[in-house]
């Protein structure tokens, strides 16, 4: 099957039992046996499985072209179940531009247990292989990345880590596996925070790996099984619900995105514009061969270089809203100075370039002439 094919039909069948197209929403927690330990079909307790779970799980799987896929109770429970697997003494080479809140979880959770994360730029190979060695048992990259847009050649990490027992782990929440198939290009594991994209609608907390090697699938699943973090059915259904849409909405997110990011590269007022489908962006060639299409994310600064001037923008959208999170079918704004990023010690912050008058765009799927009316009043 092809994408937008396996976006409604991979890994999916009606009901047995009805026939009905969508899977019920299974709000059991258990299922009778009958006879101790012989269920009468194949689940026992739902946070081992549930079927509307199982029913996304494999979606999941099937979209990633991966052979498990696992459904969190968030992104960050999808990925502190594979931080999980580490000992103290365990080494992480990590990007040195990560979503907020997985840099908190590396380093004030795992980095207090002992392990030692390294943050390097994985566009220096030199730099990157200089900090592999035996101690290495996990890679984690995030590409294009939350809010620069800096990307990463997925191939080119792998190739460098292939064959050595080390789990490469890329978030793809940005891309989606519509835009961009990282166990396609070597990586062993994706992670998702599926609030975003995957569930489109702003209406779900939700996260999700996928895992490429069967037998790291069952060792994660029993790491997500023995701590419990589980996506529960309602919240699987709607993941679920909205995948069915994930190649509709991503091909007009793209479409907005694009058309936005060369409206603010020709603007007055704006000095730089994060997007990879422009030519301007320094990851431009590398989106086009790595990706199909550049998404709906767009970052930009101001030519005054003021917060101020960032912060009355953004009080001024009227179409977009100013909040946090991304990827639903509503344009969203944010200023991760303040808001998505505010975790990040501020000499950090300011060092990876996220300055106090970057602004983040979410662009969603409304009409574009409202999305670029709206921007062009606001920075009036
Ligand atoms: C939101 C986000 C996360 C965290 O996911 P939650 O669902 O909020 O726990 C991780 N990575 C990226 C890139 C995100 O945007």
């Amino acid at each position: 099957m092809k994408f937008n094919t396996k976006a409604i039909h991979g890994n999916q069948h009606h009901e047995e039992v009805t026939g009905a197209v969508m899977p019920p929403v299974f709000l059991t927690s258990t299922y009778a046996q009958k006879s101790p330990g012989v269920p009468v079909g194949e689940y026992e307790y739902s946070r081992a499985a549930n079927p509307t779970r199982t029913a996304l799980e494999n979606a999941l799987a099937s979209i990633e072209n991966g052979s498990r896929g696992l459904a969190f109770s968030s992104g960050l429970a999808a990925t502190d179940c594979l931080l999980r697997g580490l000992k103290a003494g365990d080494e992480v080479i990590a990007m040195d531009d990560l979503y907020g809140g997985t840099y908190r979880m590396f380093t004030r959770i795992y980095k207090e247990s002992g392990i030692v994360f390294h943050f390097v730029d994985f566009n220096d190979t030199d730099a990157f292989s200089k900090l592999l060695s035996d101690k290495t048992k996990l890679i984690w990259a995030e590409t294009p990345t939350n809010p620069l847009m800096k990307l990463c050649d997925i191939k080119v990490i792998a190739e460098l880590v292939k064959g050595r027992g080390i789990i490469f782990a890329v978030d793809n929440t940005f891309a989606t596996p519509y835009l961009q198939r990282p166990l396609d290009l070597g990586a062993d594991v994706v992670m998702h925070s599926a609030t975003k994209y995957l569930s489109g609608h702003s209406d779900v907390i939700a996260g999700a790996l996928v895992i490429k090697d069967a037998a790291l699938g069952e060792q994660l699943h029993f790491q997500q099984f023995a701590t419990g973090a589980t996506l529960g059915p309602h919240d699987s259904y709607l993941v679920l619900r909205g995948i069915k849409t994930l190649h509709l909405r991503m091909q007009r997110h793209g479409e907005n995105g694009e058309k936005v990011a060369e409206f603010l590269e020709n603007h007055p007022k704006v000095k730089q514009v994060f997007y990879p489908g422009l030519k301007s962006h320094p990851f431009h060639g590398l989106a086009k061969t790595q990706m199909e299409g550049f998404g709906g994310m767009v970052s930009f600064t101001f030519k005054s270089g003021d917060k101020a001037e960032a912060v009355k923008f953004l009080e001024n959208l009227k179409v977009f809203t100013l909040a946090e999170s991304l990827g639903g079918v509503e344009s969203l704004a944010n200023h991760p100075a303040t808001m998505t990023h505010a975790s990040i010690p501020e000499d950090k912050r300011k060092a990876g370039g996220i300055s106090d008058d970057l602004v983040r765009l979410s662009v969603g799927v409304e009409d574009i002439e409202d999305l670029l009316a709206d921007i062009e009043q606001a920075l009036k």
